[in-house]
């Protein structure tokens, strides 16, 4: 039977505790202490709770455990929500990439994305409520079997979800210059060739208020950034002062060490995430189109002093999966004591077996060493049991 702890956050303890449930070794480190349920009901007999998981977790199952194995009232659980057994996915029930002139519902799994595009003018509100019709409209025909943009993904899935449920993820599209070049990026060379896309973080911060007036928003809904480059942003400082209030995850590239994004981390509430993708310079520079590691290893051992970090690794078949880069960034990881390391693989291969394989030695060698894992959304869930066992076979 899997373990189950709780998590009590430290920023929050007065005037309330808030409680996570999690897997251990399968979540993200975040605020949180871990605490076994028995020292919650004695300790914390009357906090509220809040009910956190890796995305992919069952929460239907962790509030259910919580009402009826440890006899939580619903009115404790701050995040409590009805759930309805039904055809829907993580994404389209707690995902959203805010554009311009558009809305995303998921990162793009299935080749064709769900998209609300909106008319030129509007305001927020109008925008939103375009966004939530066109959701609402999308889980119907699933459910009633009709086609729509969703049929046939990977991703669907028929289970317990909530009735209305809140978001969990909220990426503005960024969408701005990077200083790197890494032959992966969906993005790099559409924008070098645009130029600078100015983020406007008015719009946006408007936008995310008309979803809090729908009631979109909760207590541990985050901001993502990523797809270029904030700390070389000429407007990083706004953007960055605009979420102080919400958990932000940034994803940094770290070539340059930015004081504006450090004031942010040092802030609190904020995880910085840094995709190294490789143990050697020479590996680095082959990815990334340039030749940064040294200084990249030396921002984060900075950036790491102020806040967490999550060092992530993406594998990319027979050019960084071999022995030498994994126990190098292991090094690099021991050192830099991060939050976790993220596992990941890109998203348009399907992972080989010795893929795989090298895939758990990094989980085991972190296993070792004391570092939570995680493993990435990207991988699906076939590879995630192959990866499962190979990681029991190499704990042996
Ligand atoms: S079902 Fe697939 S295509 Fe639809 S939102 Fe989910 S991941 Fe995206
Ligand atoms: S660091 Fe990120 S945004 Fe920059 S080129 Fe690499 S993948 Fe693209």
């Amino acid at each position: 039977m899997l373990e189950i702890f709780l998590k009590v956050s430290k920023k929050f303890m007065a005037p309330r505790c808030v409680f996570a449930i999690y897997l251990p070794k399968m979540s993200g480190g975040g605020d949180y202490h871990v605490l076994p349920p028995s020292v919650m009901l004695a300790e914390y007999p009357d906090a509220p709770i809040v009910i956190t998981a890796s995305p992919f977790m069952n929460k239907h199952k962790i509030q259910v455990y919580l009402m009826e194995n440890l006899g939580i009232p619903k009115k404790r659980i701050v995040n409590y929500g009805v759930y309805v057994k039904k055809i829907s996915c993580y994404y389209l029930d707690h995902f959203l990439l805010i554009g311009k002139d558009s809305c995303d519902c998921c990162c793009n799994f299935h080749g064709a994305v769900p998209v609300v595009n909106f008319e030129k003018g509007g305001n927020p509100q109008q925008k939103i409520a375009k966004y939530i019709d066109f959701r609402n409209n999308l889980k119907k025909a699933l459910n009633n079997g009709e086609p729509c943009v969703c049929s046939g993904c990977a991703k669907l899935k028929l289970g317990w979800h909530l009735e209305s449920p809140p978001l969990e993820t909220i990426f503005p599209v960024f969408n701005s210059i990077c200083n790197l070049r890494c032959f992966n990026c969906v993005e790099a060379s559409k924008l070098a060739k645009k130029g600078l896309l100015e983020f406007d973080a008015d719009y946006f911060t408007s936008m995310v208020q008309a979803l809090r007036d729908e009631g979109l928003i909760c207590v541990g809904t985050k901001i993502d950034i990523g797809r270029g480059e904030i700390s070389i942003h000429p407007e990083r400082k706004k953007i960055l002062e605009c979420f102080e209030n919400m958990f932000t995850k940034i994803h940094s590239n770290c070539v340059v060490y930015d004081d504006h994004l450090a004031q942010r981390l040092k802030h609190g509430k904020c995880v910085l995430t840094c995709s190294v993708d490789a143990g050697t310079r020479e590996t680095y520079t082959k990815i990334k189109g340039a030749d940064r590691f040294d200084s990249v290893c030396e921002n984060l051992k900075r950036y790491s002093q102020l806040a967490k970090i999550k060092l992530k690794y993406i594998f990319f078949e027979g050019q960084n999966d071999d022995n030498k880069n994994i126990h190098a960034f292991m090094c690099l990881a021991s050192k830099l004591k991060p939050a976790a390391v993220i596992v990941s693989k890109d998203r348009s291969v399907c992972l080989s077996d010795y893929a795989l394989k090298q895939m758990s030695k990094m989980i085991v060698e972190a296993n070792k060493l004391g570092i939570i894992y995680e493993i990435d959304g990207d991988i699906f869930d076939d590879e995630k049991k192959q990866l499962e066992c190979l990681i029991k076979e190499g704990l042996l």
